[in-house]
C-alpha cells in the first residue's frame, strides 16, 4: 500500500458538480488500496472575488486580516469535498492548515513553510479516513497568527505534505493535461511535455507559468519528491517533473534515455508592473536606498534597469519590475523614503508583460538569443527590458502584444505541434 498526495485546484473544485466528481476520483484511489491525502484550493475565483471585496473596504488591506479572509475560501472547500466523499461511502476527515501542522514563518500574504508535523493527518488516514487538507495556508508559531502562502500556494502545501508524509507521489490535478510547451489558454498549438527536469520547471513557473508555483519546484527539487501534473477532467497520464526522467517513461521509450529539449517552452506573465525613479543622483549608495526601502516593505522585485546618467545633469532614472499587487505598497514605501533618496519623480506601468525563453540547451547553442529577438521583432513587438539567466531569456513588452509574441516566439522555436489542439478543460483564466 502507498501514500498518495493529491491536489486539485480551484478549477477542478469550482462548483458542486466539480467537487462530487473530484471525490469519485478520489474514491477510486483510495480503493485501489492507496491511503489518500487530498490538498484542496479555493473553489473557482474564490480567493480573486474576496481580494476585490477586501479591495473595496481598503485599499491596502491588512495582511493579518486579508489572510484571515482568504483562508476561509479553502475551508469551505474542504469542507465540502469530505462532506461528498463521505457520501460516497468513503470516511473523510477535513483539516485546516494549522491542524495538518504547516508550519510557516510570520509573513503575512507570502508566509514560506518551515516545518510540517502531519501527526494529525497520518493518524486519520491510519484509521482509513482520506485526510483533506487546507492548500495556500498554515500557522506562525512566533505569532499564533494564520498566514498564507501567497498565491498558487496550494502546490507548495502539496509538495510539503508529500515531502513530511515521504508519500510515494505528489499528483497535481489540474484544468490542462499537463505542463505544455506555452500557456494552452494562449497557444492552441501548445504541446504537452512528458517530463520536464526541476530546473527548466522551476525557470517556467518563476516566468509565470502558473500551472506550478515556483516555490513548490523549489521544495520538491529540495525534498526530491517527483510531481505529477495532471488533468482531474481527463485522466490522460500528465508531465512528471523530477530530476531524472522516470524508469517506466524510459522503458516506454524502448530503454531510450528521454533527450532534455533544447528548448522547454514560452513562458508569459502580466502580473507584474514597472516602477521607475526618475532623476536618481549618479552617486554610490542611491540605488541601495532605493532597494533597502523596497525590501523594508517586503516586497520582492524581479528585473532592473538602470539608464546611463545624463552627463549634463548628473542624474540617471531606474526602473524595475514587481508584482502587481505590491504596486502600491512599493510607491508608498519609495515617497516615505524621497528626501533620503533625492530622485525627482516616480512613475508607475502596470500595462507590462514578460516574455521569457527556457530551455537548459540554450547553455551551449550561441543562436537562441539572437533567434528570439528575431521572433520579437518579425512580429513588431518592441522590447522594454531585457534579463538573463544561463537557461532562460526574459523580456518586457508592451501588455497588449503579449500573446502574439508568445504564438511567434513558440513557432519561431518549431514547438508548435501538428495534431492535436491543447485542451483547456475549465477554470477562467484569471
Ligand atoms: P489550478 O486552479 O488547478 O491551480 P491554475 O490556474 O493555477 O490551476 O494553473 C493551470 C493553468 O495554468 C492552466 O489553465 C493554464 O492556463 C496555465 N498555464 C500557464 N502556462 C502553462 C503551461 N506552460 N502549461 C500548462 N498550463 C499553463
Ligand atoms: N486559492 C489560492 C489562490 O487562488 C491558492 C491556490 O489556489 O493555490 O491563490
Ligand atoms: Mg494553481
Amino acid at each position: 500500500m502507498g501514500l498518495v498526495v493529491q491536489k486539485y485546484g480551484g478549477s477542478s473544485v469550482a462548483d458542486a458538480e466539480g467537487i462530487k466528481r473530484v471525490a469519485k476520483r478520489i474514491v477510486e484511489t483510495k480503493k485501489s488500496g492507496n491511503q489518500v491525502v487530498v490538498v484542496v484550493s479555493a473553489m473557482g475565483d474564490t480567493t480573486d472575488e474576496l481580494i476585490d471585496l477586501a479591495e473595496q473596504v481598503s485599499p491596502i488591506p491588512a495582511g493579518r486580516e486579508l489572510d484571515m479572509l482568504l483562508t476561509s475560501g479553502e475551508r469551505i472547500s474542504m469542507a465540502l469535498l469530505a462532506m461528498a466523499i463521505k457520501s460516497l461511502g468513503q470516511e473523510a476527515q477535513s483539516f485546516t492548515g494549522s491542524q495538518a501542522g504547516v508550519i510557516t514563518d510570520s509573513v503575512h500574504n507570502k508566509a514560506r513553510i518551515i516545518d510540517v508535523t502531519p501527526g494529525r493527518i497520518q493518524a486519520s488516514v491510519d484509521e482509513g479516513n482520506v485526510a483533506i487538507v487546507a492548500g495556500f495556508q498554515g500557522v506562525s508559531l512566533d505569532t499564533k497568527d494564520i498566514t498564507t502562502l501567497g498565491r498558487g500556494g496550494s502546490d507548495t502545501t502539496a509538495v510539503a505534505l508529500a515531502a513530511a508524509l515521504n508519500a510515494d507521489v505528489c499528483e497535481i490535478y489540474t484544468d490542462v493535461d499537463g505542463v505544455f510547451t506555452a500557456d494552452p489558454r494562449v497557444v492552441k498549438k501548445a504541446r504537452k511535455i512528458d517530463w520536464i527536469s526541476f530546473g527548466d520547471m522551476l525557470e517556467l513557473a518563476s516566468s509565470g507559468s502558473k500551472v506550478l508555483l515556483h516555490r513548490c519546484v523549489e521544495y520538491a527539487r529540495r525534498y526530491n519528491i517527483p510531481i505529477h501534473v495532471r488533468s482531474s477532467f481527463s485522466g490522460l497520464p500528465g508531465t512528471w517533473v523530477s530530476n531524472e526522467p522516470l524508469v517506466h517513461e524510459t522503458q516506454q521509450q524502448g530503454e531510450q534515455q528521454v533527450e532534455q529539449a533544447l528548448i522547454s517552452g514560452v513562458a508569459h506573465d502580466t502580473s507584474e508592473a514597472k516602477v521607475t525613479v526618475v532623476g536618481v543622483p549618479d552617486k554610490p549608495g542611491e540605488a541601495a536606498a532605493i532597494f533597502r526601502a523596497i525590501s523594508d516593505a517586503e516586497i520582492n522585485i524581479d528585473m532592473i534597469v538602470q539608464n546611463v546618467s545624463a552627463a549634463s545633469t548628473g542624474l540617471t532614472d531606474i526602473s524595475f519590475t514587481l508584482p502587481k499587487a505590491d504596486g502600491p505598497k512599493a510607491i508608498e514605501a519609495l515617497e516615505k523614503a524621497r528626501t533620503a533618496i533625492a530622485f525627482d519623480s516616480l512613475r508607475y506601468d502596470d500595462q507590462i508583460a514578460k516574455i521569457s525563453l527556457v530551455g537548459a540547451g540554450m547553455k551551449t547553442n550561441p543562436g537562441v538569443t539572437a533567434d528570439f529577438f528575431d521572433a520579437l521583432s518579425r512580429a513588431g513587438v518592441n522590447i522594454e527590458l531585457i534579463s538573463t539567466s544561463e537557461i532562460r531569456i526574459s523580456v518586457v513588452t508592451r501588455a497588449d502584444v503579449v500573446n502574439d509574441a508568445v504564438r511567434a516566439v513558440h513557432t519561431a522555436f518549431g514547438l508548435d505541434s501538428d495534431s492535436d489542439e491543447a485542451v483547456v478543460y475549465g477554470g477562467t483564466g484569471r
